[in-house]
């Protein structure tokens, strides 16, 4: 595993432009500089050059990062922020108590107990047979929530869906900097890809999809070259071209999540299903604040966001208020104060068609 000072030329490659400002989620929220790559990487300099100590204030900054990568799409000096500030908490984790101990509660108690202890009292759904065939990545609770949904949908565009139970894909763990949780959650995966002998994955929560498609670099080498041999999509790139239609008239909205990379084709089931009207709310596509912000000492920060989202979703006259990923879900439910209701959009389309 590379260490913080392996970085020290990719630190030293930002210019201290700003431009990585304007597509940082959390920077539009807070306004501070600590909050985005450059001031980041001001404070990292600090630290390879021995002048700084990786604190418990640097760590909460690099916390409050979602990891999303798009600061890095525009910054011209090809800086790539999300393997320095994943090292950066590597290297903290290592050294500090706390940090193990909630890794391990979220590993053994958070993302692994709910999908031991809902398997309890639910089966998985079973699919129709087809020639073509996907493996379903359910990730932890997302599982039980979809996975009806996913095969009638699939099914119906004449896929079969190979359904096992899955747990956490991981990303609670690699965004804490716990690398070696992270990998070991990637290697079940690889071991259930194996079972069943497929090579391409469908998802509906787009964090899971992030985290299997985006951090392999993290995994073995020799994991790696398994994984890079493996196509990961999202269901909407198999329902884009389909015509849906609901039993009944609805009208929806939709909160972009931070980790879906083809809006397009969300866009595009959004607008063609029949009988679905679709109201864009203002801010979409703004960070829902549950990613990197899920610590309660953030509270004033997340305040801010959901007020301002609420009114958004509140704004567009929409009974319901559907997204994508279960982070996202869940701080949309956290903040609707009944005002609206909330639901997976696969999950809707699949319960109304
Ligand atoms: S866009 Fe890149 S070079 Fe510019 S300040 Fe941000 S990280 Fe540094
Ligand atoms: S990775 Fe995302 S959240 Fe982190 S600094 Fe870059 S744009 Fe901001």
């Amino acid at each position: 595993m590379k260490r913080l000072q392996d970085f020290k030329e990719e630190i030293h490659k930002c210019s201290k432009c700003g431009i990585c400002q304007s597509e940082c989620p959390i920077y539009k929220i807070t306004g501070n500089d600590c909050t985005v790559s450059r001031g980041q990487f001001v404070m990292l300099n600090g630290v390879v050059k021995g002048d700084l100590k990786m604190s418990k204030v640097i760590n909460r900054y690099l916390d409050l990062c979602l990891k999303c990568g798009k600061c890095s799409k525009v910054c011209p000096s090809g800086v790539d922020v999300v393997d320095v500030i994943v090292t950066a908490k590597y290297e903290y984790f290592r050294k500090h108590f706390t940090e193990k101990l909630s890794a391990f509660i979220k590993k053994y108690f958070i993302f692994g107990f709910i999908p031991r202890f809902e398997s309890l009292f639910k089966r998985n759904a079973k699919s129709k047979t087809f020639g073509k065939k996907v493996l379903y990545f359910g990730g932890c609770s997302s599982k039980f929530r979809t996975d009806k949904a996913v095969i009638k949908l699939l099914n119906e565009a004449e896929m079969e869906v190979i359904n096992p139970v899955f747990h956490c894909c991981g990303i609670p763990l690699f965004a804490m900097g716990d690398l070696d949780g992270f990998k070991d959650q990637m290697k079940k995966y690889i071991n259930i890809l194996k079972k069943y002998d497929i090579k391409e994955v469908v998802t509906t929560c787009t964090s899971c999809e992030k985290t299997i498609k985006s951090y392999i670099k993290w995994v073995d080498d020799e994991d790696k070259e398994f994984l890079s041999g493996i196509t990961v999509k999202n269901i909407f790139e198999y329902l884009r071209d389909k015509k849906l239609k609901l039993k009944t008239p609805r009208k929806v909205t939709y909160h972009k999540p931070c980790s879906l990379e083809n809006w397009e084709d969300v866009e595009q089931v959004l607008k063609n299903t029949e009988n679905l009207e679709y109201v864009e709310m203002k801010g979409f596509d703004k960070c829902c604040g549950l990613n990197g912000l899920d610590k309660f000492n953030e509270y004033k920060i997340l305040k801010e966001i959901y007020k301002e989202k609420r009114k958004n979703i509140v704004e567009t006259g929409a009974e319901i208020v559907l997204s994508s990923c279960l982070g996202c879900d869940t701080a949309l439910k956290l903040y609707s104060s009944g005002k609206y209701k909330v639901d997976d959009l696969t999950e809707f389309l699949g319960n109304n068609i």
